[in-house]
């Protein structure tokens, strides 16, 4: 062969897998591979799996299968590679099964099937990295693996502890992020706020500072780095308060990821969940004195084993008190190998189904409601999508406010007297809100 080989590449699963895939890439083009859309007609493909839920490990096998009879020669990496023989019973014919964060594996298993033509000249990548986000926002994986044990959940099986970057680590791909011109990072990990406790909060050397790796300290200094900071996968632990502060001082945007998963104290503690103590209504009601326009994000099981109608009906209480802007809710499904599954006292899908509407309905009128509070406000947007477009008019622009993380909230649509550029940051006056998004003309561009 003396073209390059060429790559197709599936990506599923949550923000972290695609961080993964990301860094897979990265390597991939630093080594001259080029990426094709499609399978057919690439040297070989690669298929980064999720396999949180029963339904996404379908999904993956299915997105295997696929690639296999299209191409032929498959590469399968991912959460599901952690148990190799789940696929290779499916798909026998796979070249290579890797689990996740097993970079140096994928590397190897493609240089076999398809070795690298690298020519320095041609090949140079940007210093950032090749992003499979749009360019103007990004998501930085501060740890890998975590420490906690919810009985629903198998990650920790998957991808084993917590393992935590060094702060000086994170900061220069924030800093190179921000270079190439990314406005808004979303910092992810399985437990943000535990990020570090691993290192024992070790410093590293940043700029000429040793910078400790802790939650406030990284929030901080990503915060100086003038653009939009984003924490996902927050829990309420009560050195949380502290970064309140900095939303407040607009250093990282005033928003919280926190996904409280229920609230009634029997059924967190059947689910083994972190901080499943902490007062989480006052707090939320304290984290609202002191940071007035905070959103609060979160996302909730119904239908956990055990879940009596009291606990479903605290649930539904606690949500009128928390009043939380953007809600997602699953009806709990039994994973393979989750400690959950031995609990006993499973809760009958119809009675699912029904708790998981009352839930929606209930959490529907909330977010309506905090969302027509927005009306007459001047809202920061950042530009997603220009029109025209699927579902765009022409001069309607897309894009999402700093109460909106991308794919997962709402959006703003913004009517411009200018066209607006995608990545941009426009002023927005609010003019009407619907179920989910806000609809608002700019008045400002700068
Ligand atoms: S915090 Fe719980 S749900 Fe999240 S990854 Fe860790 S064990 Fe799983």
């Amino acid at each position: 062969m003396n073209r390059p080989a060429r790559i197709s590449f599936v990506s599923l699963g949550c923000p972290k897998a695609l961080v993964d895939s990301e860094r897979i890439i990265t390597r991939l083009r630093a080594e001259g591979y080029e990426l094709s859309r499609d399978h057919a007609g690439a040297d070989l493909a690669i298929v980064n799996t999720c396999g949180f839920l029963d339904s996404a490990q379908a999904e993956s096998l299915a997105a295997i299968g696929s690639a296999m009879a299209e191409n032929g020669k498959v590469i399968v990496t991912g959460c599901m590679g952690a148990e190799p023989e789940k696929i290779t019973s499916v798909h026998p014919g796979v070249l290579a099964v890797t689990g996740p964060q097993q970079y140096e594996s994928v590397l190897d298993a493609v240089h076999r099937a398809a070795p690298p033509q690298h020519d320095p000249y041609a090949d140079l990548i940007p210093p950032e990295g090749v992003k499979l986000t749009p360019r103007h926002y990004a998501y930085l994986k501060i740890s890998e693996g975590c420490n906690n044990r919810c009985t629903f959940c198998i990650i920790p099986k998957l991808r084993g502890d917590l393992v935590s970057r060094p702060a000086a680590d994170v900061l220069r791909e924030a800093e190179k992020l921000v270079a190439a011109g990314v406005k808004e990072l979303l910092v992810i990990s399985q437990d943000t706020s535990a990020y570090g406790v691993d290192l024992k909060y070790a410093t590293s050397s940043w700029k000429g500072r040793e910078v400790r790796a802790k939650f406030l300290d990284l929030a901080e200094e990503l915060g100086g780095l003038g653009v939009w900071v984003r924490l996902h996968y927050v829990y309420p632990y009560p050195h949380v308060d502290a970064v309140i502060p900095l939303m407040a001082d607009g250093k990282v945007l005033p928003y919280l990821d926190v996904p409280f998963q229920h609230a009634s104290p029997d059924l967190l503690r059947r689910m083994r969940r972190p901080a499943a103590q902490e007062k989480t209504l006052e707090r939320i009601r304290a984290w609202r004195k002191i940071c007035p326009s905070l959103t609060i994000r979160s996302t909730f099981i119904v239908g956990f084993p055990g879940e009596t109608e009291a606990d479903f009906s605290m649930l539904l209480d606690w949500l009128d008190e928390a009043e939380l802007d953007r809600v997602g809710c699953f009806r709990y499904e039994p994973v393979a190998g989750a400690a959950a599954n031995d609990l006993g006292a499973p809760v009958p899908d119809a009675i699912k189904d029904e708790r998981w509407h009352r839930f929606m309905q209930r959490q529907q009128a909330i977010s309506r409601k905090r969302l027509k509070r927005k009306i007459g406000n001047r809202e920061r947007v950042i530009i997603d999508e220009v029109g025209p477009g699927p579902g765009l008019d022409p001069g309607i622009a897309k894009g999402r406010s700093k109460a909106d993380a991308p794919q997962i909230d709402g959006a703003v649509h913004v009517a411009s007297h200018r066209p607006l550029r995608v990545g941009e940051i426009a002023t927005v006056k609010i003019e009407r809100a619907d179920d989910y998004d806000l609809h608002g003309t700019a008045v400002g561009y700068a």
